[in-house]
């Protein structure tokens, strides 16, 4: 079902995985269900990148699941806001820690509610949340109680609260942090190219394409030379603008306008 949905996106959008050279990763069915969930998506099996679940990150930090393979770009960019040249894609490292800090919110606002009663006759006990907290304090109560930290660190309630009510949003936003705005955003801003053109392009102002002068210094070519000319080597400014055949491209268009 999951691999339909992805092969229609893949129809609507004209972005198409690479088969080749991506892995399944199945986890939670026994080996009989894991062979013909392989067999009938037609995708070779991958190893986790980790052995100890609980982190992800090396996995994010990668489109490719071969770890040869280089990134094209960080997780971190494309959370990043549209107008800093990211895919305002959540960061859900950052997004929890916001969500943990709303309950903190409510342990400091909502002293009524019987579980913030029950933390704060049992474990806070009158002290400042600042405080060194016991060992024998459980993991998750210590998480929600170390957001004192965060939020010291984004300027205080006021910074994160909306109409006198914590935003998980705005906090969110505060964790993110300030990003400047690039210079070529309004070339990818209210965009209508087709979500290939789109997301080749948003590449190439990232100077994040596999142009063949990339590829040589990772050893995937053997020259960098480009094929459309045969005179230089390939890399992006010479791809869409210094190219022989990439100008005359420019030339019919500018004749056009
Ligand atoms: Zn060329």
């Amino acid at each position: 079902m999951l691999f339909d949905a992805f092969s229609q996106v893949s129809r609507a959008s004209g972005l198409a995985a690479n088969i080749d050279k991506s892995n399944i990763y199945i986890g939670g069915v026994i080996a009989t269900e894991r062979e013909a969930i392989v067999a009938s998506v037609h995708i070779s099996k991958g190893q986790f990148p980790f052995q100890i679940f609980g982190s992800t990150s090396d996995y994010q930090e990668t489109w490719h699941t071969d770890p040869s393979k280089k990134s094209l770009v960080t997780w971190h960019s494309l959370c990043l806001p549209r107008s800093a040249s990211g895919w305002n894609l959540k960061e859900m490292s950052l997004w929890n820690k916001a969500d943990v800090s709303n309950l903190l919110w409510a342990l400091t606002h909502k002293k009524d509610k019987l579980w913030c009663r029950w933390v704060h006759a049992y474990y806070i006990k009158g002290r400042s949340l600042s405080t060194q907290w016991p060992s024998t304090i459980s993991c998750s109560l210590r998480k929600i109680l170390s957001s004192y930290q965060l939020i010291h660190d984004v300027g205080g309630w006021e910074n994160v609260c909306r109409k006198s009510k914590f935003s998980i949003k705005l906090m969110y936003q505060a964790l993110l942090g300030n990003h400047e705005k690039v210079t070529w955003r309004r070339i990818l801003c209210n965009n209508s190219a087709t979500p290939k053109s789109f997301f080749i392009t948003w590449l190439t102002l990232w100077n994040r394409l596999p142009t063949k002068d990339r590829l040589l210094t990772w050893k995937v070519v053997t020259d960098d030379q480009c094929p459309l000319c045969s005179k230089c080597s390939e890399s992006v400014s010479h791809l869409f603008f210094e190219c022989d055949y990439a100008t005359s491209i420019w030339q019919k268009v500018l004749h056009s306008l």
